[in-house]
């Protein structure tokens, strides 16, 4: 379980996080929401490792993280996706996967590169299957669709068999149908046995993909509970419905 209590991160004057309490249990896709600015990027990066905290305490399945780097939260089972999708853009999509697969293993230090084996080659396919991205295994990850840079993220973060999964914005900038079929890729990895947490603007990602939704707004949690509970909340509709009647109408 992922356990963050009192989450605090200041930068100067600016409250980004402001006191933020939650958890999320294995097996469950939990949703971060709230509008730009809301602090929701800031929370990740403090939950991942790229930013030291104010104040406060994180810790996953009793492990205490903020005192240990990024690379050490992966090896604890921790990995992350960034809002803008970064992949090797010089390499195959199998490639990509497979020097992942091979760098998250012990004994393998990224230089080894040269060598790609059968063995990630194998995990690496694994991947790709499960991700959606077979058909494009030999394409060059510089001329992906966004979409599929997306998908080739989440693989990357996947070859490290991570327990915990953290992905900002994982549909950011993609079109509605291939959002929809994104979100549903993540449903299914929680589903599968990871806990999943998630940031996202917009409400229509959120209906029937999350299992309980966090509101953050001005660095604090203004609501959470499932999709129906938080959409009767005032604080959330005066946020995301505003004077209009439709759930995402709201905030970009
Ligand atoms: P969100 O992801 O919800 O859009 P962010 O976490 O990116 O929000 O930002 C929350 C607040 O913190 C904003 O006011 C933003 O300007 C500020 N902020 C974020 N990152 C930094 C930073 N590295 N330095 C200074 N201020 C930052
Ligand atoms: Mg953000």
């Amino acid at each position: 379980m992922l356990k963050v209590v009192q989450l605090v991160k200041h930068f100067g004057g600016i409250r980004a996080v402001d006191g933020v309490s939650f958890e999320v249990q294995v097996g469950q896709c939990v949703a971060l929401i709230g509008p730009n600015g809301a602090g929701k990027s800031t929370c990740f990066a403090c939950i991942a490792g790229q930013y030291p905290l104010t104040g406060g305490h994180v810790e996953w399945h009793g492990q205490a993280l903020q005192a240990l780097s990024p690379a050490a939260r992966l090896r604890h089972g921790v990995a992350r996706t960034f809002q803008v999708a970064q992949v090797f853009e010089a390499l195959s999509v199998l490639q990509n996967v497979q020097l992942a697969v091979q760098a998250s293993r012990a004994d393998t230090a990224i230089s080894a590169f040269k060598q790609l084996d059968g063995l990630s080659l194998q995990a690496a396919s694994a991947l790709l299957a499960q991700t959606g991205l077979l058909a494009l295994a030999d394409s060059d990850a510089l001329s992906l669709p966004y979409g599929a840079k997306k998908r080739l993220e989440l693989a990357l973060a996947l070859a490290a068999r991570p327990g915990l999964l953290l992905l900002d914005e994982p549909a950011a900038g993609l079109a509605e149908a291939e959002r929809a079929s994104l979100m549903q890729l993540v449903k299914q990895l929680a589903a599968d046995g990871l806990a999943v947490l998630y940031t996202e603007h917009n409400m229509d990602a959120v209906a029937g993909v999350a299992d309980r939704v966090l509101v953050l707004i001005e660095g604090r949690l203004a609501a959470q509970g499932s999709f129906q509970e938080i959409s009767r909340d005032a604080a959330v509709r005066r946020l995301y419905l505003g004077d209009s009647s439709s759930p995402g109408a709201g905030h970009a």
